[in-house]
């Protein structure tokens, strides 16, 4: 089957397909299914802008070619990648079932993005799926990706959502959906799993060269696929702390939704925690609680420790040598992870510094939030901001003398209150995309209303100054509940 190319020069794409140099192993040729009459949903222009995607001369028909896949942009190759995964534990062959990359953009500022559809119909790695993707499920995972990225961390982004016009069949059927998803790119550490099973010394070399130079600075002195680890294991422990800080639990952290590039992928069941408990989890298949909330530093620890088997024989040529250079770096996790944490949870609270109390401090907080049952997000408000977070949960005396012990430490820091403030405040979101409400927009999106869905989008872009008096609506947590009885869904 043959595509149309864009010939319109306006929009602005300028491809530079450098994944296609890798090994062939690595990818497949592929096409996006011909539609018969898809139209385009959502488009986010700002993000197109910083791409320098220019598309308010191309009528709203020809966008929504553009976004199935039936109408190629100049200069794209679309492939599917490789890839294997670590699934709830238990290794898999993969690959992009249901996604296509048409290439890498580069945009004005020399910066390279893969533009990849996701939901475009069968491909050479479909197994028994349909390739296809539900109009809800691309539309969350649109909402979710944007909030994460005005919350900060690090994330694939969203650039379009288009209904395809056909029904997909899950439990019933569905509106189809297909989401442009906008990535620094999407090596994964299954990827590098997918050679290394196959025994490919050479690929995983060139693979290592390439993830260096395309996300990393190669420092060519030293062992290229130590560097690698070493940076990756950076990377995913800021990541994670960073989920944490917000409360988001990604629900699926098998080890081919792990990127390289340290960005957030994979929107599936993931959620937004409310009622703080460590435990939560809210995806329907995750029975044995693997990616709760507080294992995600566990489970990023175990998706590390499988990267670095994927690394041996680069590492050394003698194997030992090598399974003990590897283990040493994977053993420094943890100490990296409870530094990185304490410091974010610190700047949440506005702690500055260090003391003997401060972790006894930090546990009774929690223990508090999760005998509470206290929303995670407001809590940290409410020590920032007292006066504006009104609930009864605060209205005790415990937590009236945990505010005052917190009260007490604040005032021992040894810099200006102001600095301890500002802190608080560009670590505590006052909104995020709350569940109850996402649902709530989602099912009107899918009968065609988008009012509460546009509204969602527009709040989601200023996390950290939204009026919290004016939108209490947003600001608030559902009834307990709603959290403990809430399910999430993936793959779909
Ligand atoms: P995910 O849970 O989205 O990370 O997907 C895990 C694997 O299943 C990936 O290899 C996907 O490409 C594949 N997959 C998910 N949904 C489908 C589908 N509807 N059709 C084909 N492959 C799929
Ligand atoms: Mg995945």
């Amino acid at each position: 089957m043959t595509f149309l190319k864009t010939t319109t020069s306006k929009i602005g794409w300028n491809f530079d397909n450098s994944y296609l140099n890798l090994p062939s192993t690595l990818m497949i040729k592929s096409t996006p299914e011909k539609l018969i009459e898809p139209s385009i949903i959502k488009l986010n222009e700002s993000l197109a802008a910083d791409l320098n995607l220019n598309f308010d001369s191309i009528d709203k028909k020809k966008q929504s070619l553009i976004f199935s896949g039936n109408l190629l942009p100049q200069g794209s190759d679309c492939i599917s990648q490789a890839y294997a995964g670590h699934q709830f534990g238990f290794f898999t062959m993969l690959g992009d079932g249901r996604a296509l990359l048409l290439g890498e953009h580069i945009n004005k500022k020399k910066q390279r993005f893969d533009i990849q559809l996701k939901g475009s119909g069968i491909t050479p790695f479909s197994r028994n799926g349909d390739g296809k993707a539900t109009l809800k499920s691309m539309l969350r995972e649109y909402l979710i990706s944007e909030a994460m990225h005005f919350l900060n961390v690090p994330t694939t982004r969203s650039l379009a959502v288009t209904k395809t016009g056909e029904k997909v069949l899950r439990d019933d059927f569905f509106e189809g959906g297909i989401l442009t998803r906008v990535a620094s790119s999407h090596i994964r550490v299954g990827t590098f799993q997918y050679l290394a099973t196959k025994n490919d010394i050479n690929s995983l070399k060139k693979l290592v060269k390439y993830t260096l130079e395309r996300h990393f600075i190669e420092k060519t002195d030293d062992n290229a696929a130590i560097n690698l680890l070493n940076n990756l294991m950076e990377k995913q422990i800021s990541l994670i702390v960073n989920w944490m800080r917000v409360g988001f639990i990604h629900g699926v952290m098998n080890t081919d939704n792990m990127t390289l590039s340290g960005e957030t992928i994979d929107y599936g069941p993931c959620a937004f925690m409310d009622h703080y408990n460590p435990n939560t989890v809210f995806s329907s298949i995750d029975k044995q609680k693997r990616y709760s909330f507080v294992n995600q530093e566990i489970i990023c620890h175990w998706n590390l420790s499988r990267f670095a088997e994927t690394l041996i024989p680069l590492i050394d040529t003698n194997e030992d040598n090598a399974i003990k250079i590897g283990s040493e770096i994977i053993n420094s996790f943890k100490e990296k992870f409870n530094l990185k944490w304490t410091s974010m949870i610190k700047s949440k609270l506005g702690i500055l510094g260090s003391m003997a109390e401060d972790n006894n401090l930090i546990l009774k907080i929690f223990d508090w939030m999760e005998k509470n049952n206290a929303d995670y997000t407001n809590t940290f408000l409410k020590f920032m901001d007292k006066e504006k977070i009104n609930d009864d949960v605060y209205d005790n005396l415990t937590f009236k003398n945990l505010y005052l012990e917190w009260n007490n430490r604040i005032k021992k820091n040894k810099i200006p209150k102001e600095i301890s403030e500002k802190t608080m405040k560009s670590n505590n979101p006052k909104l995020i995309p709350r569940n109850h409400l996402v649902e709530d927009a989602l099912n009107d999106a899918e009968n065609n209303n988008f009012i509460k869905f546009n509204k969602l989008i527009e709040l989601i872009k200023t996390p950290y100054s939204i009026d919290i008096q004016k939108n209490k609506h947003y600001c608030s947590p559902p009834d307990l509940n709603f959290t403990k009885n809430y399910r999430t869904f993936c793959g779909t």
